[in-house]
């Protein structure tokens, strides 16, 4: 078995909202073309901790990389990096810190906003350091790149959702309606991803509270969706009688598998068709 996977990270998007403001994505869940997990994420509860950990399988506490100021790249082998070492090509369009993880650090807009580089782990990048920077345009920035060079792994990750919530909290129309706006795009893009061979995977690194922040343990912060795409899953839902129970650290290893690579990454078997 040998695909090509997207993963798109809706950052701080929380499973209620997913769940509930969702529409197209909740089409497919009735059609059963989708499965939706619910996610403990790790902790801390904060973006740049949880890219790594979502990237690298390595939780927080173990991957140092602990808050959004540890500016540095990542001690572990990443997705990005396996694939690259076995000779898959890679794509991000992402917030710039993904690129400080696993490309260069720190970032330099000039020289890293748009990356071409077979050497680097991330080998077609296009990168943005303004969290209001319009999901539209991050979406078309990963279209781009999936059409010019063909990704086997392509991550997209959109910032709305999270900048609506530290603007507007998580019970507020402003974070709901980011949602349903991610869900309106994603509408655009899914069946020509499926129809181009993709598996899909939309997730989030971590939710949003009332004090328009995130970092802690509190339920809206730390429970995410994961909505899997894709005739390679196996789509066992989550709420049968025995239900799976998806970890945040075992999504890398999860899409290590969808790619065919040699990984020591832990994932979930059960997750994944035969
Ligand atoms: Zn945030």
């Amino acid at each position: 078995m040998s695909n090509k996977v997207i993963l798109i990270v809706l950052d701080g998007l929380n499973y209620p909202v997913a769940r509930d403001c969702m529409g197209y994505l909740n089409g497919l869940l009735e059609q059963q073309r989708a499965t939706l997990y619910s996610i403990q994420c790790e902790l801390p509860s904060m973006s740049r901790p949880l890219y790594e950990c979502i990237l690298t399988g390595v939780r927080p506490v173990d991957s140092g990389i602990v808050n959004n100021h540890i500016v540095r790249l990542s001690n572990h082998q990443s997705i990005f990096s396996l694939a690259k070492q076995q000779g898959k090509t890679t794509a991000a369009a992402a917030y710039h810190w993904v690129s400080e993880l696993y490309n260069r650090a720190p970032y330099d807009a000039v020289r890293d906003r748009f990356t071409h580089d077979e050497s680097l782990n991330i080998q077609h990048g296009c990168f943005y350091h303004w969290d209001h920077y319009p999901d539209e345009a991050l979406f078309l920035d990963a279209e781009h790149l999936r059409l010019t060079h063909q990704p086997d792994f392509l991550l997209v990750h959109p910032m709305n959702i999270d900048d609506l919530g530290h603007k507007y909290g998580v019970d507020s129309r402003q974070y709901r309606n980011s949602a349903r706006h991610a869900d309106i795009i994603l509408s655009h893009y899914i069946d020509g991803w499926l129809a181009a061979d993709y598996q899909v995977i939309v997730t989030s690194d971590h939710g949003m509270n009332n004090d328009l922040s995130h970092g802690g343990i509190l339920p809206e912060e730390r429970e995410v969706p994961m909505f899997v795409i894709g005739n390679q899953f196996s789509h066992h839902s989550a709420d049968t009688q025995k239900p799976i129970e998806v970890k945040q650290t075992e999504i890398c290893g999860l899409i290590c598998q969808l790619l065919n690579l040699e990984h020591n990454k832990p994932y979930t078997p059960e997750l994944l068709a035969l």
